[in-house]
């Protein structure tokens, strides 16, 4: 038996699953977007088939929830705008993504 769908209760696991996205991403929107989008989907996938389209509802309300397409769109745009994948100008980026090119 799958897990039953609770509204209440995924409301909540949705508003922790936030809070634990916004302590690792560093402050960083995209990244943020991409902790918790991906934890939401592993979430969802365990409820049957026909409230995931409401799981995913919650979600975009309790956080910045993006569909995969979304996501990828979002990949795409910073791309060919010269943003680094974490959506910001790669000489500013934390992580170092400007830096890597010197590397190579
Ligand atoms: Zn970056």
């Amino acid at each position: 038996m799958s897990k039953g769908f609770n509204v209440d209760e995924w409301r909540e696991t949705c508003k922790e699953i936030s809070q634990s996205a916004v302590s690792k991403c560093g402050c960083i929107h995209d990244v943020y977007v991409g902790l918790y989008s991906c934890e939401i989907e592993s979430h969802a996938g365990c409820f049957p088939e026909e409230h995931h389209e409401q799981a995913f509802d919650i979600a975009k309300q309790e956080g910045d929830y993006y569909t995969p397409k979304e996501r990828a769109a979002e990949a795409q745009w910073n791309a060919e705008h010269g943003y680094c994948s974490h959506g910001l100008d790669q000489d500013c980026c934390p992580c170092g993504c400007g830096d890597l090119e010197e590397y190579r």
